[in-house]
């Protein structure tokens, strides 16, 4: 069942009329930026291992492009909606405005659960997609990369696909991709490492030794496994007390070993059930008194209704609009620092541009170049953030308020620019 209440386009818009109201945007820019500027619904006839063709529903919306070509993940998801993958776009364009990359924002989605499918369905799938959105597609146009319940492999796919289509190897077209096939290395686990980048800046700034904090992560797919890792690896330390995933999740104060359960997750597909942890429930790991978490899942987990109970000092986003308007208030006076989802979850965009970059170059970067320059990317963006919030002291912001404000004037000014607005 879907735990999203609210219409997620409609809490984007509404963090952006806020934005708006802040910045005193004119009415013309304001009411450019509530909506998609593209939209695309289309249906995807796909042959099934039963013989019998099935028809998915599928999308893609550029939001804006005033900044450069569209960039956002596809995701296959079973409760996808229009709306949905609205609401992402529009995150997508402040993601890469945030972090200053010249792209702007987009993304896609079709109604399937993979977890229902064979390989044979997925692959059929993947390039369906591609006949159908590839004529909007393109490095200098818009351009796709993972998300929730895609990879590397179907990236594979859908450039394969592309390259059917046109009759050459565009890499550029897509982002995400194996590294055989024109991928970034540090791709894999950008997003989770951009993400504890931010909380390293954090703690700077709360004045919190980072090496000796406890965390807690809900969602242990790509962002959630790496950020179990990189919490460590990059702070230097850090204590793991309880993941969860869909089916689940474990608890021990005394510590879990990141590499051991994304080694119980790969073998029994499940972070339950690990040795020597008690089992705790969804909601029961997002108010566990501990001084970090990071919502790695999907949208509308902290809500009016658990607001109250978080007792972290530190949410770090690693997921896509995990919590409500309604609840970033509450968080807001309770002093929790939210370090939201578009700043957060932005290195794995950053590290899908630099595989933009080297894919056009048709030259590759060593790990530690992609490293060095996500770091700095990320550190830069939160610096503006929190440069943002200390401005504008008096108007009491909390971060997303202040990334939006950050985000939202570079988009506008570029509209303005071109003469759009
Ligand atoms: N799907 C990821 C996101 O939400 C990455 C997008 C990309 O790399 O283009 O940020």
């Amino acid at each position: 069942m879907s735990n999203v209440s609210q219409n997620p386009f409609a809490i984007a818009q509404a963090q952006l009329d806020k934005a708006a109201k802040l910045l005193n945007l004119d009415e013309g820019t304001h009411q450019t930026l509530r909506e998609p500027l593209r939209e695309l619904v289309v249906s995807l006839p796909v042959r099934m291992d039963n013989g019998k063709v099935k028809v998915f529903k599928a999308f893609r919306v550029q939001y804006n492009d005033a900044r450069g070509a569209t960039k956002g993940g596809i995701r296959f998801h079973p409760e996808e909606t229009i709306d949905t993958v609205r609401a992402l776009s529009a995150w997508m364009t402040w993601k890469t405005a945030v972090v200053d990359l010249p792209l702007g924002g987009g993304k896609g989605g079709v109604i399937c659960n993979p977890k229902e499918m064979s390989q044979g369905e997925l692959e059929r799938l993947s390039r369906a997609y591609i006949r159908q959105v590839g004529r909007i597609l393109g490095e200098k146009m818009d351009c796709p990369a993972p998300d929730v319940y895609t990879n590397a492999q179907i990236m594979a796919w859908m450039v394969d696909e592309y390259y059917w289509m046109n009759g050459e190897n565009q890499f550029g077209m897509i982002t995400g991709k194996p590294l055989e096939l024109g991928g970034s290395v540090g791709r894999h686990d950008a997003t989770a490492r951009g993400g504890v980048y931010c909380v390293r800046e954090a703690a700077k700034k709360l004045g919190m030794d980072a090496k000796t904090t406890s965390y807690a992560i809900q969602g242990f797919g790509n962002a959630g496994q790496y950020a179990a890792l990189l919490h460590q690896e990059i702070l230097g330390g850090g204590k793991l007390v309880a993941v969860s995933d869909s089916r689940g999740g474990i608890y021990n104060p005394d510590g879990l070993a990141p590499k051991k359960i994304v080694a119980h997750k790969l073998k029994t597909g499940s972070v339950s059930g690990f040795p020597g942890a008690k089992e705790i429930s969804n909601a029961d790991l997002l108010t566990l008194d501990v001084d970090l978490l990071y919502p790695a899942a999907l949208e509308q987990v902290i809500t009016e209704a658990n607001a109250n109970d978080i007792k972290a000092k530190i949410v770090c986003e690693l997921a896509n609009g995990p919590t409500t308007p309604e609840a970033d208030e509450i968080l807001h006076k309770k002093g929790i620092f939210v370090i939201p989802d578009f700043l957060a979850n932005a290195g794995g965009v950053t590290v899908s541009y630099f595989e933009m970059v080297q894919n056009q170059y048709n030259y590759h970067w060593d790990l530690r170049t992609v490293y060095e320059r996500l770091d700095k990317k990320m550190t830069v963006a939160f610096a503006g953030v929190y440069k943002m919030l200390e401005d504008r002291k008096s108007d009491n912001l909390d971060m997303r308020t202040a990334a939006y404000l950050v985000a939202v004037e570079r988009v506008a000014t570029a509209m303005k620019l071109r003469g759009w607005v």
